[in-house]
């Protein structure tokens, strides 16, 4: 079999495969039609395993441990601090329903063999001093860290170019047309365009961007998720401010970014009681993506015929996913996938 690759996305999917792919000696062109169109792009950077975590979800969390595994190694190949802003996560709730909801995924995940540290009253706050006095209580996830996206996506196609992978702009609608002898999908909500079988939803989410001026207060060390009278907002630092996120409600088609006026006013108000510090923030950004969601909350990857891998649908945790993502999908490409996720993510498994 030849050895040329092309991988159509250029989002951290399909960013991350290439590089590996050439890393492991195929000869790699991206294909993408805009970047800043990408959930990669907007997205908070969080490495959610804890956060993320649903009771149920087994299979979705053994994938994201595997992911965190190969995390450190990841960062140390890319060798550029600035991709690293965080390296735990603080969760907190404000009222009793929502410390219960905390409390109900704490137990879980100690189930499975994962203990979140409690923190009461004066603990919370020496762990994150800018809380707001309706924090009641909350949970330590060590370890468990955020990366600045945007950082992360530059240091990606750097590290690529330097193995050899070329990246052409290009909108691609016909996967025939690609000159290469093998063929990643990874174009998050574009996927189903290219196969239409594709189990995979759009979920939408506001996020905003806030840069601190001189005077304020400094943003949190940690991630900072708060679960907020029923409603989900988190706060992940970067530099120069801090990165509020986000909503989430599918919209079921591929692209409708633009931010809806009350999605945003939701999270202001939010951000601000978790971090009343956050009001003399400067708003520097209000983004809008779209999430690549599937039906049982595990991504799609796999072959779909002897040319053909897709990769796609990783929902609220692709940034978390990216790893593991590409180390299956180029295992896919030299046949050497561990059957266990080959068939647990097969693409067809919905059709
Ligand atoms: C508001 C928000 C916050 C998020 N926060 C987090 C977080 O904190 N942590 C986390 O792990 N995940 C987070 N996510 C989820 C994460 O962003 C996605 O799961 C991930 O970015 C998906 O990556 P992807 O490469 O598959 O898709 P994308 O990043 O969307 O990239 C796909 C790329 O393919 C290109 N493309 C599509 N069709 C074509 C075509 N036909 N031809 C050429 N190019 C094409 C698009 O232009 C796009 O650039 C968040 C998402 C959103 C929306």
């Amino acid at each position: 079999m030849g050895r040329t690759l092309a991988v159509v996305g250029g989002g951290v999917i399909g960013s991350m495969i290439a590089w590996q792919a050439a890393r492991k000696g195929w000869d790699t062109t991206i294909y993408e039609r805009d970047p800043a169109e990408s959930a990669s792009w907007v997205a908070g950077g969080m490495l959610g395993c804890m956060g993320e975590a649903r009771p149920g979800e087994d299979t979705a969390l053994d994938l994201a441990r595997a992911s965190a595994r190969r995390w450190p190694d990841l960062l140390t190949a890319l060798a550029d601090p600035t991709i690293v802003v965080a390296t735990d996560t603080v969760l907190v709730a404000a009222d009793t329903a929502d410390a219960h909801e905390l409390a109900t995924r704490a137990d879980y995940l100690l189930s499975r063999g994962l203990a979140m540290k409690p923190l009461r009253g004066r603990d919370i706050r020496s762990v994150s001093p800018g809380l707001g006095s309706s924090v009641r209580g909350g949970y330590l996830a060590p370890g468990e860290g955020a990366v600045d996206n945007r950082a992360l996506l530059r240091a990606l196609r750097t590290a690529a170019t330097q193995v050899g992978v070329t990246t052409r702009t290009r909108h691609v609608t016909d996967l025939d047309d690609l000159d290469a002898d093998q063929v990643v999908v990874a174009a998050g909500v574009g996927a189903g365009r290219l196969w239409p079988p594709a189990a995979i939803r759009a979920e939408k989410g506001e996020i905003l961007r806030l840069r601190r001026p001189p005077t304020a207060p400094p943003p949190p060390d940690n991630v900072i998720r708060a679960r907020w009278r029923g409603r989900l907002v988190y706060l992940v630092p970067r530099a120069d401010g801090v990165v509020v996120g986000a909503t989430q409600y599918e919209v079921g088609v591929e692209t409708d970014p633009e931010p809806r006026a009350g999605g945003v006013a939701d999270l202001l108000t939010d951000a601000i009681e978790v971090m009343p510090g956050l009001a003399e923030y400067r708003v520097s950004e209000v983004g809008g993506g779209m999430r690549p969601v599937t039906p049982d909350a595990l991504p799609l990857i796999g072959r779909l015929d002897e040319r053909t891998v897709l990769a796609a649908g990783h929902g609220r945790n692709g940034i978390m996913l990216a790893p593991i993502t590409a180390e299956l999908v180029v295992d896919h490409l030299d046949d050497t996938v561990d059957p266990r996720w080959s068939a647990t993510l097969d693409p067809r498994r919905f059709t």
